[in-house]
């Protein structure tokens, strides 16, 4: 029998925007590749939470459904809070990393308080960022991706940029060069794209730290069926990068 692992999909109804939900599909395929069990829970406003979470993954929102799942996310916060501090291992896409910050301040003047997983806040602008975007990071070689957001994010405390981007006008601020955040195994990002399928290394620290949370260590599975599609999935993965790398801002 295959070991089940729990994905959690945060507010997929209000916040999926820029094929954020491709981050759940890829974390559920590559699971199954690797020999393991996904049992998705999509977790919407009011909903009973999961018994079991081994991994959450969070998308993208405008400012009108940040607002609509704020009450929500704060009724969670307090099992937010304890799982991260476990070791889950979480993705938050744009709109849901601000809201894992410790506020954002829209550019309407609405101050919508975050639950303060990440040390991060973010301040509205008039001016969005919007475009593809190449970051660097030390964990997980260049994260490839599309951001589109008006809040700009400055991280305090000790809470990591995620990685490093080279022109201003990107990233978490468009000023100090800097795109997301990362505090042990919680991971904030602007980045869309989706941005699991074209960043392989990112989705298998996930899908590795779920499982070694849960059963102590990743085994996955030596099928050679399974391996041989693990590895077709990786090469369409190389060439979405190799494209979307040279795609013009
Ligand atoms: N509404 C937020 C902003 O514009 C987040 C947008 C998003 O999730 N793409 O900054």
């Amino acid at each position: 029998m295959a070991k089940v692992i729990d994905v959690v999909s945060l507010y997929p109804r209000d916040m999926n925007i820029y094929g954020d939900w491709g981050n759940i599909l890829t974390v559920r395929r590559r699971l199954e590749l690797y020999g393991y069990e996904p049992r998705l829970h999509s977790y919407n406003q009011g909903d009973d939470w999961p018994e079991h979470v081994d991994v959450v993954l969070g998308g993208g929102g405008q400012d009108n459904c940040q607002k609509r799942i704020t009450a929500d996310l704060f009724r969670r916060a307090a099992d937010l809070r304890a799982l991260a501090a476990d070791g889950v291992p979480m993705l938050m896409i744009c709109g849901l990393y601000q809201l894992f910050g410790e506020y954002f301040q829209t550019n309407d003047g609405s101050r919508l308080e975050g639950i303060g997983v990440l040390g991060v806040y973010t301040e509205g602008h008039e001016k969005r960022m919007i475009g593809n975007l190449v970051e660097h990071t030390k964990d997980f070689g260049d994260v490839i991706g599309y951001e589109n957001h008006s809040g700009q994010t400055f991280l305090r405390g000790d809470t990591a940029a995620l990685g490093h981007v080279d022109h201003e006008g990107m990233g978490n601020n468009g000023e100090d060069h800097t795109e997301g955040a990362r505090k042990g195994n919680v991971i904030g990002t602007y980045m869309h794209g989706s941005v699991l399928p074209k960043n392989p290394r990112l989705a298998d620290f996930l899908i590795r730290s779920a499982v070694e949370r849960r059963y102590g260590a990743f085994e996955p599975s030596s099928d050679s069926v399974l391996r041989a599609r693990l590895k077709h999935l990786d090469e369409v993965a190389g060439r979405a990068r190799d494209v979307a790398a040279t795609r013009p801002r």
